[in-house]
């Protein structure tokens, strides 16, 4: 083992949306060593640049961690698909690039929450750094015509048509910002690591598996992880930064002893130091989904007389670098309430020119139809989850239970939302597309119906966070002032783990832009 020990002043654990940020900015000081390790390979694989190949990535062996939920007790016992980035990049490397800053209140409510200096004041300059320096947020190079649609029919239903959806207002409908430059995808790892991996002060370790964090009593001083069979060592001199995401941190934390004792012990594992709130607090945004047949073909589909579309998007994007293949998928968003009283929107529309269900698992709808999808989560749900262990071996998959429905109030909004939905699809402007409700179809109509549509077909849009909340309460894991695990030397957090509170709308920028503010404490602090 004495041969492979080396020591860098920090290590970061995962190197996806978060990790590379903070590789970045660590680095950017030469005199500090750091070293960046990521379970998954590198992200040189074509597809994950092509934006609309997506639909591959999402089911790739390869490259996606491909987790799956306990059975959800108030979702008719089914087990949730949860792709997770496996690769340089993490999820900025497979999701669907749209850019969403939240609304303003989310970060005000952290702050109100006891997250002093997280208020939309205090976080509005990372989100600005970020736009206006690695990442380049753009509108996309080619829109569907159903997008048009789309944003007519909100407007039919007098919803403001939104300019920028992360400026003054969300409430509206408007077409996606997405994060890619010259029509190719732009995670992360492209925007932050890449540029800047020669750095002679920067490690990255790729194919290396954290299994353990290393403690001298209440000091993180290492990792363990496991690198082609064997395992291996590196220390800290100063920090270990975890940014493994909302499953893996947890994940990572319970197996070294960090955590609720009772989960730990029950597992044999030697308690560290306890932290009932590691794992806990698990939030996501649950979605359902309204597909509709397409008369005009306008739509993506994988029928024979796709084919010269198909044909026609490889010759636009290899040579041209625009036309269909640049599609980020879901290429207009709206923000609406489910009740009008409410001071900012609760609900989200993500609409896609295709028909997929089940994480693009099942493809069979996109084979047969040409047809669109019309997706509706809910941005504030009450129901939490938690993620535990299965058991003390580092290489088996943690227990998701994401609890979704548990509260009732979750799906009475989604019922909202649903009809909402139709109504908007019900819309002149959608009149000369429009052939029939493919899903649920004309027979889910009473409240009732549409409950049990929704507890039978929802599915994850992908935002897990909250599993290691920032704040000061008893089941808060990180110092909302440093991001520094409470009652732990040496070890920060800084990935969607440490979101109190779900934000309203899709989770990468917020993400990016805590670990841009938290690079920066460690600069400072
Ligand atoms: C299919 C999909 C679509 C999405 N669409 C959007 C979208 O359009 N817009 C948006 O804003 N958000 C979207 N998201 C969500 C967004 O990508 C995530 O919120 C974001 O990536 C979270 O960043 P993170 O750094 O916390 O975690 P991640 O990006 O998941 O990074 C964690 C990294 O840690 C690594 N890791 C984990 N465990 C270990 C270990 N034991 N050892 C070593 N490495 C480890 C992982 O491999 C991964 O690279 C989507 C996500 C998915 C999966």
């Amino acid at each position: 083992m004495k041969d492979h020990k080396k020591t860098f002043d920090y290590i970061i654990i995962g190197g996806g949306s978060a990790g590379c940020v903070v590789a970045n900015r660590l680095s950017q000081n030469p005199t500090n060593s750091v070293c960046l390790i990521e379970a998954g390979p590198r992200d040189s694989h074509p597809l994950l640049r092509i934006p609309l190949a997506l639909f591959l990535t999402i089911r790739s062996n390869r490259l996606n961690w491909k987790f799956w939920t306990e059975p959800q007790k108030y979702c008719g016992n089914r087990k949730h698909y949860w792709p997770r980035g496996l690769t340089l990049g993490g999820g900025s490397s497979i999701n669907a690039m749209c850019y969403v800053r939240g609304n303003p209140e989310d970060y005000n409510r952290w702050e109100a929450e006891g997250c002093k200096g997280w208020s939309y004041q205090d976080v509005l300059p990372y989100f600005k750094k970020m736009e206006n320096g690695p990442i380049n947020v753009t509108t996309a190079r080619y829109l569907n015509p159903l997008m048009h649609a789309f944003i007519h029919a909100g407007k039919e239903m007098h919803y403001p048509v939104l300019e920028n959806y992360n400026g003054k207002s969300q409430y509206g409908v408007g077409y996606s910002y997405v994060t890619q430059k010259n029509g190719r995808r732009l995670s992360n790892a492209d925007a932050y690591l890449h540029p800047i991996e020669h750095r002679k002060n920067l490690t990255v370790l790729v194919k290396a598996y954290v299994t353990k964090i290393l403690f001298a009593d209440k000091k993180a001083i290492g990792i363990q992880y496991k690198h082609h069979n064997q395992t291996k060592e590196i220390f800290a001199n100063k920090e270990i930064i975890l940014t493994a995401g909302a499953i893996g941190t947890p994940h990572i934390l319970l197996l070294s002893g960090v955590g609720p004792k009772s989960e730990i012990e029950k597992h044999g594992i030697l308690l560290v130091h306890e932290l009932p709130g590691v794992g806990e607090n698990l939030q996501d945004h649950l979605d359902i989904h309204i597909t509709c047949l397409d008369k005009t073909r306008t739509a993506i589909s994988f029928r024979m007389s796709y084919l010269w579309r198909f044909l026609k998007g490889c010759y636009d994007y290899f040579l041209l670098k625009k036309g269909e293949f640049t599609s980020n998928y879901v290429q207009a968003i709206g923000f609406i309430k489910s009740n009008p009283n409410l001071s900012t929107p609760d609900l989200q529309w993500h609409f896609a020119p295709s028909m997929h269900t089940n994480s693009a698992l099942n493809l069979k709808p996109i084979f047969k139809h040409y047809g669109y999808t019309l997706m509706l989560c809910y941005l504030h749900p009450k129901s939490r989850g938690k993620i535990t262990l299965k058991n003390a071996d580092p290489l088996i998959k943690p227990c998701i239970d994401a609890n979704y429905l548990r509260e009732e109030s979750d799906l009475d909004a989604m019922v909202m939302g649903f009809k909402k939905s139709r109504e908007l699809l019900a819309q002149q402007s959608f009149t000369p597309y429009f052939l029939k409700e493919h899903q649920p179809g004309s027979h889910v109509e009473t409240d009732a119906e549409i409950k049990d549509y929704i507890r039978h077909f929802s599915e994850t849009i992908y935002h897990p966070v909250g599993t290691c909340k920032m704040g000061n309460d008893h089941m808060s894991v990180v110092d909302p002032a440093t991001l520094k695990m409470h009652g732990l030397e040496n070890i920060r957090i800084m990935d969607a783990s440490i979101m109190p509170t779900i934000t309203s709308g899709n989770t990468n920028a917020p993400t990016t832009m805590i670990a841009e503010k938290g690079a920066d404490l460690i600069l400072k602090y």
